[in-house]
């Protein structure tokens, strides 16, 4: 494409009348002296008021920003060591023990953008560029379907070529891919995406085509350092598009949004009180918060200096830290930690109340396809196609993950059924706030892993499977919600089809 071409459509991309109308008296939401503020009022919290602010979470209640100040303000080990139990206990009560599983798949790594942590940006000259065909994008679909995914998130640079037309048309070929298996097939039942932002019109466009979550991450909820890694004269330079991008979407009719912050751009303090103003702001606008919230922290990218320099990378203690305070202020959303980190990291936070997370994971455009063929002997290049935008910290596979959780008494689940159920936003809000989403989720969970043991699972994650599925079943038989609306033979009859080799059968 004419270089002409790419910078008249990136003068084109924002459309001013699309923030604006978010504003409240030429404001945003972000009022930095005041996040400062509250954090300063906060100092050395008084333990009667934490213990209070813990009661709160585990009333499954959305945390004030002073709370969620004091929070962050603790300084007394024992007091976080309540906090990390109350962070279980809220995940135990909305999600129960399931951790449901996702991969990503990059399908373009173009980028009009500068980022200066990413190794994306247009200036990385170690980057080899490339954007998937279809043909590529079923070839890496059926790659992550083989390991027994069935949910996944496509990603993808900002480029007039990975636009909302080429979004659209990835997501509906990813749906189109069915693998076939005992009886009927398999295939990846809910794509979500992490893609720039958009406008209204082209947010309607990826709503068409069935896209699960829509996924953008603010970095940084601090100007001065929003300003400083994305120069101002690329469209990410605009902190007011980036940070409506997902009330854009709600306005599209995209009810499932994701919000997140790239930890080690700034301080983690501030960005955890960014990450609660945003949620409250789209609380305030639509009635609902994020489906999920992201905390990537910055790992070594191609090119990036700052991603190995910046004074506020966060460390393993802080990290843990983090992620408790945004379990307990906003209990009702799903928390994503990803490969990114190493599995002793993923394994700590779990256990403060994460809820997703990936395996198996390529990161490089073509990845999946490129291990498949290196595996086989067919390429040599497979080196530079794993050039990845940054690092990954757990290269285990599905399987690896999905026993050791298992053996930890957790239950992998590949539930889609919430969103083919219209369980979506203000309604799953509701269920995940009134603790009922996760009863559903229980049953359809049993079912996807009833799938995946007989699917892919090796002999030994099937041996402890099978156990943690009895117990799972044990439950179910004996929970007197259950026993309500016939549920029970429902989820009994249901079990059986699956068992007899079924696919896709769900509550
Ligand atoms: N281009 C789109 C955007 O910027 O919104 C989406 C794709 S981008 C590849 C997805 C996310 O990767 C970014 O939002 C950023 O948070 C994360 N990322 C970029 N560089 C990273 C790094 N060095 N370490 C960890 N995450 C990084
Ligand atoms: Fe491009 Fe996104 Fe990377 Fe920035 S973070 S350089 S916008 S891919």
């Amino acid at each position: 494409m004419k270089n002409s071409n790419v910078q008249k459509w990136a003068r084109e991309v924002i459309k001013p009348a699309e923030i604006e109308k978010y504003l409240i008296d030429g404001q945003d939401f972000i009022d930095e002296s005041r996040i400062i503020g509250q954090l300063a009022a906060a100092a050395d919290p008084d333990t009667a008021r934490v213990r209070e602010i813990i009661a709160k979470s585990l009333q499954i209640e959305r945390l004030e920003p002073e709370e969620t100040a004091a929070l962050l303000r603790v300084t007394d080990d024992e007091l976080w060591h309540e906090m990390y139990a109350a962070g279980l206990e809220v995940k135990r009560r909305v999600y129960d023990n399931r951790i449901v599983f996702f991969a990503p798949l990059y399908c373009s790594n173009l980028c009009i953008n500068n980022c200066a942590y990413c190794g994306f940006r247009y200036e990385n000259k170690e980057e080899k560029r490339r954007i998937l065909t279809m043909e590529e994008i079923r070839q890496e679909a059926t790659a992550v379907i083989n390991e027994g995914h069935k949910r996944m998130i496509a990603v993808y640079g900002e480029h007039p070529l990975s636009a909302a037309d080429y979004i659209a048309e990835t997501i509906k070929t990813i749906y189109d891919v069915k693998v076939p298996a005992a009886s009927g097939y398999n295939s990846i039942r809910r794509v979500n995406i992490n893609a720039a932002p958009m406008s209204i019109d082209d947010l309607k466009k990826i709503r068409h085509v069935g896209i699960g979550t829509y996924q953008v991450f603010q970095e940084t909820y601090h100007r001065p350092t929003f300003a400083a890694v994305h120069p101002d004269n690329t469209v990410k330079g605009d902190y007011r598009w980036r940070l409506y991008a997902l009330h854009r979407a709600m306005d599209a009719g995209i009810d499932d949004i994701a919000v997140g912050a790239l930890f080690g751009l700034y301080d983690w303090r501030f960005e955890v009180m960014g990450l609660l103003y945003h949620a409250i702001d789209l609380e305030r606008w639509f009635g609902i918060g994020p489906h999920t919230i992201s905390f990537p922290r910055m790992t070594p990218a191609s090119g990036s200096c700052l991603s190995r320099t910046s004074r506020w990378l966060v460390g393993d203690a802080d990290f843990k830290k983090l992620v408790t305070v945004l379990r307990l202020s906003v209990p009702y959303s799903g928390l994503i930690i990803t490969a990114r980190e190493s599995s002793a990291m993923r394994r700590d936070v779990i256990q403060v109340g994460c809820t997703q997370t990936d395996a198996s994971t390529r990161i490089g455009v073509g990845g999946y396809t490129a291990g498949l063929q290196a595996l086989a002997g067919l390429r040599k290049d497979a080196q530079q196609i794993n050039k990845q935008q940054f690092t990954l910290g757990d290269t285990r596979s599905l399987d690896e993950v999905v026993r050791e959780l298992a053996e930890n008494g957790m239950i992998t689940s590949f539930c889609t059924a919430g969103y083919r159920c219209g369980r979506t936003g203000d309604k799953i809000m509701g269920l995940l706030k009134g603790c009922i989403e996760g009863k559903f989720c229980k049953l359809n969970a049993v079912l996807t892993f009833r799938e995946y043991l007989d699917d892919y699972a090796s002999p030994e994650t099937k041996a402890v499977g099978e156990k943690l599925l009895r117990t799972e079943i044990d439950e179910i038989n004996a929970l007197p919600f259950f026993k309500k609306g016939g549920l029970l033979e429902i989820f009994t009859k249901m079990y059986g089809q699956v068992a007899g080799g079924k696919r896709d059968v769900y509550i």
